[in-house]
């Protein structure tokens, strides 16, 4: 038993002054798929916290090379050393990103510094190249690509940004495709394009020659709850993209690291990106570790430029590494992404199955075990549930309470509801998804009557 929790049991005030956690209780101890609190109680973990322990909890190969690595050296800066496990990894990485053009890493400690460091790379390229009038980052509304001020002026979420607008650059914003809400009539792929069209019109409202780049998710996350657009939308904002001279910059800190079935999300698509920032997955949560994975040549030019003009305290730490690497040999060697791809099949058939059952769930998203849905008064006319219903919270304590863990959201925008991720760890059997299924069926049962009322 943690020696902490008594003193810091359910309903005790807390000294973090971040969110209100007086009414959580305590985790004491994880074990694959499963959670359990101080007082015994045992979660499934169909959420992996924000999308993050993709293996599992405590995996004891994570866990011991973790050891094996805090016996040897825990620290090491990277101005001063190389070490063994950052070496290891980027190579690792480096051969993953082969087929995709992408051979060089960069290690961070998590996503919004993957971001900020995807920004910094595809600025420092553009200056390299005599492009200093490129500056802008055009992202979609909604999204989410962190936190820091540089990240969180790509994020598409006015409640975010707002507070912060005076202190940063907001960038410019074209609509998430959301293909589902097209006019009767349009093909899926004619919407996609519809939606890809505007990152071009936006290109030329913007001037191309200020246009830096375009970030986007390629499965979204916690804004847009799985949101996955028809393959010509990849393939045409490529080509958009190559037209303008933009670079193009794939968010997959939450998609990435196995997740969608693929160990890259981008592999689904032949479409490259130049840039792609990593985190949550690549160490699982068993310590913060992200990457920005890119195309060698930028790297090559940004270096004979100068040198990439980056870098934090933590960047490639040996434990961190360590501990990626470690996830990365579970990842392949147990079969991982390909369990992602055949897990995450079953259970999407599963949750559209409770569209029949559930009329309130309006759309079933993503790819692999990258999954998400969400709820409407009408699914076919998109119509949302009344807000003061909070289906969100509402849903996912339904479930909390019956001891099954999913995301919950809020739909940025205000026109779409709430949705959720369904999102368990990789290494999800046959058995634990039908637990989920079960488990969220009466969650959703619960509400139901709200919905109807
Ligand atoms: N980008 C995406 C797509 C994310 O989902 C997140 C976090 O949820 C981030 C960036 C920011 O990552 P972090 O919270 O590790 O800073």
């Amino acid at each position: 038993m943690n020696e902490f929790a008594p003193r810091h049991g359910r309903n005790q005030p807390s000294s973090m002054f971040f969110w209100p956690t007086a009414d959580r209780p305590v985790a004491v101890r994880g074990e694959g798929i499963f959670i359990w609190d101080d007082e015994g109680r045992r979660y499934v973990d169909a959420s992996c916290g924000p999308q993050t322990t993709n293996i599992g909890h405590n995996n004891r190969r994570v866990v011991e090379a973790m050891r094996a690595q805090m016996d040897d050296i825990c620290f090491a800066f990277r101005s001063h050393f190389k070490n063994g496990p950052a070496e290891t990894l980027a190579d690792r990485l480096a051969d993953l990103g082969q087929d995709k053009g992408l051979t060089r890493a960069f290690f961070c400690s998590g996503g919004s510094e993957a971001v900020e460091g995807a920004i910094k790379l595809a600025r420092q390229y553009a200056l390299a190249k005599g492009e200093g009038t490129r500056y802008k980052i055009i992202s979609r509304l909604p999204s989410y690509h962190g936190s820091t001020l540089g990240a969180l002026s790509l994020t598409g979420d006015p409640a975010m940004f707002a507070p912060f607008a005076p202190m940063m650059q907001i960038q410019p914003k074209i609509p998430a495709p959301f293909v589902v809400e097209r006019p009767e009539g349009e093909s899926e792929d004619a919407a996609a394009l519809r939606f890809a069209q505007a990152l071009e019109d936006e290109i030329i409202n913007q001037g191309p020659s200020t246009v830096l780049a375009f970030i986007m998710e390629p499965i979204g996350g916690a804004a847009t709850g799985g949101l996955i657009a028809p393959d010509v939308y990849y393939a045409r904002v490529r080509e958009i993209c190559d037209r303008h001279g933009l670079l193009l910059i794939y968010d997959e800190v939450m998609c990435g690291s196995g997740r969608s079935g693929k160990y890259l999300c981008a592999e689904h698509w032949d479409a490259n990106p130049d840039i792609i920032a990593m985190a949550k997955g690549l160490a699982a949560g068993y310590v913060p570790l992200g990457a920005v994975l890119a195309r060698g040549d930028m790297v090559e030019a940004v270096y004979d430029a100068g040198g990439y003009a980056h870098g934090h305290t933590y960047s490639a730490g040996p434990l961190a590494c360590a501990a990626g690497l470690a996830v990365m040999d579970v990842l392949m060697e147990d079969g991982l992404v390909a369990n992602a791809a055949r897990q995450g099949a079953k259970l999407k058939a599963a949750l559209e199955g409770l569209m029949d059952e559930f009329p309130f769930i309006g759309e079933v998203r993503g790819r692999g075990l990258m999954l998400g849905f969400d709820v409407m008064a009408d699914r076919k006319k998109r119509i949302p549930l009344p807000p003061e219903l909070n289906a969100g919270s509402e849903i996912a304590q339904a479930c909390y309470d019956r001891g099954l863990i999913i995301y919950s959201r809020r739909m940025l925008d205000g026109l779409r509801g709430d949705h959720f991720l369904v999102t368990p760890p990789l290494n999800v059997t046959d058995e634990e998804i039908g637990m989920i299924v079960d488990l969220l069926r009466q969650g959703l049962g619960d509400f139901a009557p709200k919905a109807a009322a």
